[in-house]
């Protein structure tokens, strides 16, 4: 009864607003034995989503990033559904739900269970803009999105096929406007409509294209690929903070190190980081700078895709190592004392780093903490080891300078005696610390001065390790 009324009053917003007429076909239906969609993969809160509102009279499928993972028999790691419900008419179905954006509006549906909890992305089906309207830039960017449409519009306003394909639990049955399935079977990443259209419209996608290739395995159809090289200069009208989103989801997509030998390939690279330009465009005489960051984003990949956290502080952190080494050593030329020249050179090469995409101020901290972290690993003696163990990031430093052993950097037998430090009993720590001083004699002990030097500021930060 109390159901029948609320849809009663939900009913009376005018539901979608059609703006041009749908020229986007019907889409191909395909049932559970020809997609084979394992249902133990679906969020359950995702589907309890998609079950209210089709409860309450609406459409809804979950959509895009999580049906192509889905169909690659991967776990999404995010789900989104897309509905025929305006998101006041969602947000009234929902009793934690949050209405979110301005140029997307969506609705954020948030479920608490043991966990993290979960947020489902509910977005209204979108309708697609024509080149006339006050909606699209001179350079063809879409500027304003919230005209709602058809289901086949929105899905002629998804990226690329395999992202545009929408799953009906209920059912078991995946909508296909544009041949994704056919794509995902032959590993295929195909731009809907015109690509050299849809770039310009929104020049992300060229990043996009390369980041989902690399995590897919998949093949850049041609006239997909064709385009980018010519139009890759238009990542510059891109505001800085969408671009550094970006780069840091392909950095972060499990699959970095591909990723960005897909950049290089598609010559889109110049001007997203320097350091990138830096590292893919250096030959021989930067090899160990190459060595350390192909090692970083290698550990980065694997920690990902085996579903460990990683941190994108401590990312940075190593791909700008090899700059704040050279520029630390650089320092030390010049005649200033250790600590001091390590920590100009972090001002310098975060300096560097802001005329391309800036690296944000919250990322920075971590960075900075991270990198003064490393001289302290060399002392072992007195009470350096244990303060340096309680330092709130000392995990992420302590990973950090197991990457310098790896590549030769750092001593390797120091990283095996901070790992020995870390599992051994008081009496063990206090072994390890005499074997330290005899084996360096008295260097080690050196006085409290640097203890004053160290910043206060790089203790502030509270956050829990996540590297
Ligand atoms: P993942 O979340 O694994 O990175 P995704 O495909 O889910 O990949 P999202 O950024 O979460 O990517 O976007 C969800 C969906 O929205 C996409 O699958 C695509 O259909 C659509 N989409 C996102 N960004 C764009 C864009 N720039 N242009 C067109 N469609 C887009
Ligand atoms: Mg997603």
């Amino acid at each position: 009864m109390i159901t029948k009324f609320i849809k009663r009053i939900l009913r009376r917003d005018p539901m979608v607003k059609h703006t041009q007429a749908n020229n986007t076909g019907a889409p191909k239906r395909i049932p559970k034995k020809a997609h084979r969609i394992d249902p133990h993969l679906l969020s359950k809160n995702a589907v309890k989503v998609t079950d209210t509102l089709q409860q309450a009279g609406f459409e809804a499928f979950i959509v895009g990033g999580a049906v192509r993972d889905l169909a690659l028999g991967i776990g999404p790691k995010d789900f989104d559904v897309a509905t025929n419900a305006t998101p006041d008419q969602v947000q009234r179905l929902f009793r934690k739900a949050r209405l979110i954006g301005r140029r997307f509006q969506i609705v954020h549906v948030t479920f608490f269970g043991k966990g993290h909890p979960e947020i489902i992305e509910v977005s209204t089906f979108r309708a697609l803009l024509d080149n006339a309207g006050d909606h699209v830039a001179e350079s063809g960017r879409i500027l304003r999105d919230n005209v709602w449409g058809s289901q086949g519009e929105d899905a002629a306003r998804r990226d690329f096929t395999i992202n545009a394909m929408y799953y009906d639990p209920s059912s078991e049955t995946v909508l296909d406007y544009h041949g994704g399935m056919a794509d995902m079977q032959k590993k295929t990443l195909r731009m809907i409509g015109d690509p050299a259209k849809r770039y310009r419209e929104d020049p992300v996608r060229m990043l996009r294209a390369i980041r989902f290739a690399a995590k897919t395995g998949f093949t850049l159809d041609a006239a997909t690929r064709a385009p980018i090289a010519k139009l890759s200069n238009l990542l510059q009208d891109v505001p800085s903070a969408r671009l550094f989103d970006e780069i840091l989801k392909l950095l972060m997509s499990g699959y970095s190190w591909a990723a960005i030998q897909g950049l290089k390939d598609a010559g889109l690279h110049h001007g997203l980081l320097p350091l990138l330009d830096h590292i893919l465009d250096s030959g021989e005489d930067s090899k160990g700078a190459n060595d350390f960051v192909k090692l970083a984003l290698a550990n980065t990949d694997q920690r990902i895709q085996s579903g460990k956290s990683v941190s994108a502080g401590f990312l940075f952190a190593t791909l700008l190592w090899p700059d704040l080494l050279k520029n630390w050593k650089a320092n030390i030329a010049k005649g200033i004392s250790n600590i001091p020249a390590l920590h100009d050179a972090m001002d310098d090469t975060i300096a560097t780093q802001s005329s391309g995409m800036t690296i944000q101020r919250r990322f920075e901290s971590d960075m900075r903490e991270i990198w003064s972290m490393q001289p302290r690993f060399e002392k072992r003696v007195g009470r350096y080891p244990y303060r340096l163990i309680e330092s709130p990031r000392f995990r992420a430093g302590y990973d950090f300078m197991l990457l310098r052993c790896a590549t030769g950097e750092q001593d390797p037998t120091i990283g095996q005696w901070w790992t020995d430090f870390i599992a051994a009993d008081p009496a063990g720590q206090e072994a390890l610390m005499t074997s330290a001083k005899t084996e360096l004699g008295s260097s080690a002990s050196s006085p409290a001065k640097r203890r004053r030097r160290r910043k206060p500021k790089s203790t502030s930060s509270p956050e829990p390790e996540a590297g």
